[in-house]
């Protein structure tokens, strides 16, 4: 099959200590696929569940329900723990009323996967190499621990080779292996943690904005050797980014989140010549467009209102408080992702 990901109604909810109910709602209900060789684009505002959606995929979070399918086998799989109950809530310091509330329900645990050899196929590239880094070890080690993790060196002499041909695929001198991550730059930083994501020889690479804690001079630098890679090793991508001007250039195709749910995806040209939801375009309203002809025809929209807390998302569509369109069908019926052109996936009660 030409799919190695696929995940199907996936949701990540997040306790919170002392609070009934499922918490933080940071991804609901989101289904989509990767193609083996592409690179699917995520964007969305921050808080939107994309960086979330990317780490439970790689089960880096626990999903609390839903499907994930990765090169034809099922590496996860849980029914929905939640049912919907009216009750009678009280509003801090007001009258109570009648609303719907997620309520526990008993269902069978979800079958255990070992996941060792999944953990060396699908790797991740963190947002801020600084952090990602320990500091206490050199670049050398960091490399060097991953081949340990997987047992991928036979001997000493192969595993100080393998590092020092890591270290030059990502444009970096090999005597760089006896140096501290705070030696280098961000930049250069980013560079080992792509070293070491590509060391254990993945096939998937969750990119979680791995850019845009870089300076703007070398972030075209990066994004080029990520594309580099791609085309050398074949490698599988998401790239997850909060501004559609980074991935467009990058991606096949791009999904786009809207507080936690997956609200339009298409190919990337498609999507930037003609977005069908209401929050890719204002997304896309925001984005220069050097092409004359759809600048004219694009007006920027700004969104009134804050996005609302993921800990009580709006009912219906989670995009209606601050929809130009909404009508009293979006604040009640949750809209479904549908197939609008081929390959067009939107989900919007205003398309039908
Ligand atoms: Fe707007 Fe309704 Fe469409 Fe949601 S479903 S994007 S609220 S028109």
């Amino acid at each position: 099959s030409d799919i190695l990901v696929q995940v199907d109604h996936l949701t990540k909810y997040f306790h919170v200590k002392g609070m009934k109910g499922p918490g933080v709602q940071a991804v609901e209900d989101v289904s989509l696929f990767i193609k083996r060789g592409e690179t699917l684009g995520l964007v969305g505002e921050s808080g939107c569940g994309k960086t979330t959606l990317g780490r439970t995929i790689l089960r880096l979070h626990e999903p609390t329900s839903g499907q994930i399918i990765y090169d034809g086998q099922t590496i996860y799989q849980h029914q929905y723990p939640f049912e919907p109950k009216t009750m009678q809530v009280r509003e801090k310091g007001g009258a109570s009323h009648e609303a719907s509330v997620l309520v526990k329900k008993a269902v069978p645990k979800a079958k255990a996967v070992d996941m060792l050899p999944y953990r060396r196929k699908m790797q991740i590239i963190f947002q801020d190499p600084s952090a990602s880094l320990d500091p206490r070890m050199t670049v050398g080690e960091i490399i060097g621990e991953a081949l340990d993790i997987h047992k991928l060196c036979g001997s000493k002499q192969e595993r100080t080779d393998r590092i020092k041909e890591l270290l030059s695929m990502v444009g970096l001198n090999t005597e760089h292996a006896n140096r501290y991550p705070h030696e280098f730059s961000g930049g250069q930083q980013q560079r080992v943690g792509i070293a070491r994501a590509l060391a254990v020889r993945p096939e998937f690479i969750v990119c979680d904005e791995p850019i845009s804690a870089l300076d703007v001079s070398i972030q075209s630098q990066v994004v080029n050797m990520l594309e580099d890679m791609q085309q050398e090793l074949g490698l599988t991508y998401l790239f997850i980014a909060h501004d559609l001007s980074v991935v467009r250039h990058i991606s096949n195709r791009i999904g786009v989140m809207y507080l936690g749910t997956l609200v339009e995806l298409a190919e990337s040209y498609e999507l930037n010549r003609n977005p069908i939801h209401p929050y890719t375009k204002t997304l896309l309203s925001a984005v220069p467009v050097p092409d004359p002809e759809v600048s004219r025809s694009r007006q920027r929209i700004v969104l009134e209102g804050d996005i609302p807390s993921p800990m009580n998302p709006p009912s219906g569509c989670r995009f209606h408080t601050r929809c130009p369109y909404a009508t009293e069908q979006c604040k009640q019926a949750v809209p479904q992702l549908k197939e609008h052109a081929p390959g067009h996936w939107a989900a919007c009660h205003l398309l039908g």
